[in-house]
């Protein structure tokens, strides 16, 4: 038999060789945090501005300011702008309880610190009065708030009702500070002050009296809000003997709203440093 040439094919069989695939490892780093400190942050404490306290002294020695209420014989009761009526200040009468009468003698303190800039000696209306000025930033923070709120003083331009010396100079409103002045009217006997002295709060003004326009003995207290180093001198009015820069005096200060009143009541009950 011939074999046809055939041959036998060999079954090879292949081997598939699945390549290996590397696995490659990832190796996760881990990244080292270095912990961060957050520093406590200590806060400065920046000192307010300590505003000093301001001393505010009864007028009256011998009475406390809570008392001034039943020490008062005649209220504020403020005019009409440029009239010199009715009452523009506040009166405290010392009562005898038995007799009913007022009495002459009590003394009579600052009640702010600040300087003399007005001294009279037995003239009208005021008597022997002294008129302390104390400037808008020496005053307690709480009077002062008080003031800021008042309307700034202006100049009326209503004709006054009492006869003033003519040609009214004006101050200048554009740079000039404020302050506060009390005047304490009435007094004893003249004061011990001259133009300029500085006074405390509680340093002795005098003593009650019934100098001047009074029917009976009282301390006339009388606040008012305006320009700085406005009046200074003396002052006087209604009697022939007031010379023409007293009464120019007395007319920038009763009339001519430079000067703004103020019930004296009102700031007494005002606490002077909240
Ligand atoms: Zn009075």
């Amino acid at each position: 038999m011939v074999l046809t040439g055939c041959s036998m094919v060999e079954n090879t069989v292949e081997e598939v060789i699945t390549p290996v695939v590397e696995k490659t490892e990832t190796i996760e780093i881990e990244e080292k945090t270095t912990p961060t400190f957050t520093p406590t942050v200590v806060p400065t404490i920046t000192p307010e501005p300590t505003e000093d306290l301001i001393d505010v002294c009864s007028p009256l020695v011998e009475y406390a300011i809570e008392n001034l209420i039943e020490m008062m014989s005649n209220p504020y009761n403020p005019p009409i702008p440029g009239s010199d009526d009715p009452h523009q200040g506040v009166d405290f009468s010392v009562i005898d309880p038995d007799l009913r009468i007022a009495l002459k003698g009590s003394a009579v303190q600052a009640i702010l610190a600040g300087e003399v800039v007005m001294v009279m000696n037995d003239r009208f209306p005021y008597g022997n009065a002294v008129l302390v000025e104390t400037p808008f930033h020496k005053l307690p923070a709480g009077w002062k708030e008080k003031l800021v709120i008042q309307t700034q003083p202006g100049v009326f331009g209503t004709s006054p009702s009492l006869t003033c010396p003519t040609g009214w100079d004006f101050p200048d409103q554009e740079n000039n500070d404020l302050s506060l002045y009390i005047l304490y009217a009435h007094l004893d006997t003249p004061a011990v002050f001259a133009l300029g002295d500085e006074v405390d709060c509680g340093d002795e003004i005098g003593l009650i009296g019934d100098s001047g326009n009074a029917l009976a003995p009282h301390l006339h207290i009388e606040m008012r809000y305006g320009y700085s180093s406005g009046i200074e001198g003396s002052m006087a009015h209604y009697t022939v003997s007031a010379n023409e820069s007293e009464m120019r005096n007395y007319c920038r200060w009763r009339v001519s709203g430079w000067f703004r009143l103020l019930d004296p009541m009102d700031l007494f009950f005002t606490n002077p440093n909240p």
